[in-house]
């Protein structure tokens, strides 16, 4: 029996969950806001981990393909203090594979493959209905019907106030970012300092991380606490206001750790949301959520890596239960069971990335270094 199934996001969840389907010969419509996979920049380099991520793409049948484009060697990690003084140099050994990067572009176009994505189709809301599918609201007034409808839509959903009305709260810690380009031959030093991997230091309640992606293009992270209005008195869109309010927030710090703000050309402001740890909501029959619509958490390298396994997960289990044998067509168990599946991992991850934030940006940063033991995938 073939359900009609929706999914409404093309990031690493929804992506992942329709490839996996579409391996299976399962049809599946893929409804994304964007009007074209490359209508805005795609983001910084993802680190993959070999039980989650890597294994969606083993579902997905694109394993071989991410080894072939991505990069172990960004697995690399020094820490500084504020001083510029390197408290660890960490390098992966050549073989190991536990957590290669991979540029989003690049993740996003080995996804999309031979998917057939409805690019420019923004979703206003869902209307679950008794027996009759899920009625599918567009934002251009539109309507459509599905058997099943996947919210892989971030941290803004507009799926899920159909299962849930709790909403993503500011953890107190916010970020502003922004990059180099051609790092190696325009500033030579922070190529070196940043090595093939990430550079990060922490001070009190502020941290800075520079991670290096391909081409020579770098993205540097400066988080600090701050009240949610922070920046009321400073124009965003004025990229030397920016540059110099950060440079006063981070004095003090070493020069060349400096440089990699004083040289950002453009800055992105992206406070930190979150959902509660162990958000889950009761069942509604016909929709669902993945990653982040369902679990926001802080970004310490998790949040694809949860979306992308839940999306190849669900798709097996699609593909599994409702084909022609024993408890075929029970499209609405299949839901609950991923349902129960994803909150009990997801919450186990929260609570790790969640106390992970805290340390990294910490009143007491020397905490911040046992975190990285930590954060690993079980
Ligand atoms: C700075 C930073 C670094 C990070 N690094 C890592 C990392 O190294 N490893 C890791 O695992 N995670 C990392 N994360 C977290 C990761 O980016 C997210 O958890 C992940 O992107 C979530 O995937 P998703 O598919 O659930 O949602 P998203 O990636 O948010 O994709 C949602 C998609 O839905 C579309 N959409 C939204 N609303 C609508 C609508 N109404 N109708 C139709 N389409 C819609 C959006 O355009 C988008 O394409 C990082 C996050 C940040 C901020």
């Amino acid at each position: 029996m073939r359900h009609r199934i929706a999914v409404v996001g093309g990031g690493p969840g929804g992506l992942t969950l329709a490839r996996v389907l579409h391996r299976h010969g399962h049809p599946v419509t893929v409804l994304e806001r964007d009007p074209a996979p490359d209508a805005r920049p795609p983001g910084g380099t993802l680190d993959l981990h070999e039980g989650l991520g890597q294994r969606a793409l083993e579902k997905a049948g694109l394993l071989a393909e991410f080894e072939a484009l991505s990069r172990p060697e960004g697995q690399a990690m020094r820490i500084l203090d504020t001083a510029g003084n390197v408290l660890r140099d960490w390098r992966p050994r050549p073989d190991d594979r536990a957590n290669p990067e991979i540029d989003r572009g690049q993740l996003r176009d080995l996804l999309l493959g031979p998917l057939d994505v409805r690019w420019g189709q923004g979703v206003a809301h869902v209307a679950p209905g008794a027996g009759e599918g899920v009625r599918v609201h567009f934002a251009d007034g539109r309507q459509e019907t599905f058997d099943l409808v996947v919210g892989a839509d971030g941290a803004w959903s507009r799926i899920r106030p159909a299962v849930s009305a709790v909403t993503p709260h500011y953890t107190g810690i916010t970020v502003v970012e922004t990059s180099l380009d051609d790092v190696d031959t325009r500033h030579p030093d922070l190529g070196r300092l940043i090595g093939d991997g990430s550079v990060a230091v922490y001070g009190v309640n502020r941290s800075l991380v520079a991670q290096r992606n391909s081409g020579g293009h770098v993205k540097v992270y400066a988080r600090f606490r701050a009240p949610l209005d922070w920046h009321a008195h400073l124009d965003l869109a004025d990229a030397d206001a920016v540059r110099a309010s950060l440079l006063a927030l981070f004095d003090g710090w070493a020069a060349p750790v400096l440089d990699l703000l004083r040289h950002g050309a453009a800055f992105a402001h992206r406070p930190l949301h979150v959902l509660p740890v162990g958000h889950t909501w009761t069942h509604v029959v016909g929709v669902t959520l993945l990653g982040d619509a369902a679990h926001l958490m802080p970004p310490l390298g998790v949040g694809a890596n949860l979306a992308m396994l839940e999306g190849a997960e669900l798709a097996e289990a699609i593909a599994a239960g409702t084909g022609s044998g024993p408890g075929a067509g029970d499209l609405d168990g299949v839901v609950r069971a991923f349902e129960e599946r994803m909150w009990a991992r997801a919450a186990k991850w929260a609570e790790i990335t969640t106390a992970g934030l805290d340390r990294l940006v910490s009143p007491n940063p020397a905490e911040a270094l046992a975190q990285f033991e930590e954060v690993q995938p079980s």
